[in-house]
């Protein structure tokens, strides 16, 4: 793994939210992006090196719904950025990790994403990133 690519922060409203991280940074968010596929709507803010993501739900179905439901507003999931996800699967499906999806997707962000299961990661959500080369 590279370096973290960025946090991810579950909200209920977008809107509002980016507002209020707005005031926190001192700068508003660079991009919004729906992913429809995952049933959420994000919004990114760089804050020098870092960015941090917010998401919120587009459907009562949608992951981000279901952990507002189950834990409320708050970090969600740590992203790190990696050079080969196919590799990095494979590699950490062999340390005993459960990888959600083992097939890469296309995330926000122009990424190929995958996720672990918080369960084998002490209760932490990690997703792994691939820029997408044009
Ligand atoms: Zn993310």
């Amino acid at each position: 793994m590279q370096k973290i690519e960025h946090i991810g922060i579950a909200v209920k409203n977008l809107e509002e939210s980016n507002k209020l991280f707005a005031k926190l940074f001192n700068k508003k968010h660079y991009k919004t992006e729906k992913v429809i596929t995952e049933g959420v709507k994000t919004s990114f803010f760089k804050i020098g090196p870092n960015k941090i993501e917010l998401l919120e739900a587009t459907n009562p179905e949608s992951p981000i719904a279901k952990f507002l439901a189950k834990k409320g507003e708050g970090i969600h999931h740590i992203a790190f950025a990696v050079t080969d996800i196919h590799k990095e699967i494979k590699r950490l499906k062999k340390e005993g990790f459960t990888v959600l999806n083992e097939k890469p997707k296309k995330g926000a962000d122009n990424k190929l994403v995958a996720f672990l299961h918080p369960k084998s990661s002490h209760g932490v959500l990690i997703e792994l990133c691939q820029e997408i080369s044009e």
